[in-house]
């Protein structure tokens, strides 16, 4: 039977590739986004537009729009990382930290929250974090709203899958590697399909077994 999968922040970046291979390998896509993309426009698959993983009610909407609709795989992509300032410790910039932790750490953990009456056992959910919101991996120092909003997500990430795990669901929360992307104005070590294709591969490997995992795409386990 043919399998649904539906991705946040779907328009450009890793989410786009996401929804581009899954597609290619025959899910039925459900690609959400704020506003479609003609990259987006130009793929064989459903868009929903208008789905901002920071507002509750368009996500109640698009629960609305999906009906009885079941999804075997829920990747919540969307994130932000920041401009100019945002990573700063200044009291200017408390705004910041917040939209940050808004969108990375509270969207995913919504999003999941008002969806689960779309996942049923055997459904898998893919978190994509960062290691940046790894403490053990920390070497670097700096990029405060962005490290603790994705360690947050990490701690949500942990929960949902013991939660999840009695009703059959895994969950897996995913470091997509160092991508060339807007986020990181196309600098980086790999491309978006070869983050999207290790990506697929570990939400392909994720059981009830090995739920809560903290990957890199390549799969390589990360400490937390
Ligand atoms: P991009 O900046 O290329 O894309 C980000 C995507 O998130 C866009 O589709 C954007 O949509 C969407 N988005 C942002 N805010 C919201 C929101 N409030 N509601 C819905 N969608 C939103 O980034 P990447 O593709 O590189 O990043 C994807 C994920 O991977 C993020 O979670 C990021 O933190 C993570 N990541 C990326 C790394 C990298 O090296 N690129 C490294 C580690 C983690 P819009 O066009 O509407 O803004």
């Amino acid at each position: 039977m043919t399998q649904t999968a539906l991705i946040t922040g779907s328009n450009r970046g890793i989410g786009l590739e996401l929804c581009r291979q899954l597609q290619a390998q025959g899910f039925s896509v459900i690609a959400t986004c704020r506003q479609a993309s003609s990259a987006l426009n130009a793929l064989d698959v459903e868009v929903i537009s208008d789905v901002d993983v920071s507002d509750p009610a368009s996500l109640k909407t698009l629960s609305n729009t999906l009906g009885d609709r079941k999804i075997d795989w829920l990747i919540n992509n969307a994130g932000i990382a920041g401009g100019l300032g945002l990573n700063d410790i200044d009291v200017n910039t408390l705004e910041n930290f917040k939209r940050m932790y808004e969108v990375n750490s509270l969207g995913p953990l919504v999003t999941t929250q008002i969806l689960r009456k779309h996942l049923q056992s055997g459904s898998k959910v893919g978190l994509i974090t960062s290691r940046m919101g790894s403490i053990a991996d920390n070497d670097s120092g700096g990029s405060y709203a962005y490290r603790m909003s994705k360690a947050a997500l990490n701690a949500a990430g942990k929960s949902l899958s013991l939660d999840l795990k009695s009703d059959g669901i895994a969950v897996a929360i995913l470091h997509p590697g160092w991508v060339r992307t807007d986020m990181t104005g196309h600098g980086g070590l790999v491309d978006a399909d070869e983050s999207a294709s290790g990506l697929i591969a570990r939400m392909t490997d994720l059981t009830l077994n090995n739920t809560g995992t903290f990957w890199h795409m390549n799969g390589e386990i990360l400490p937390w």
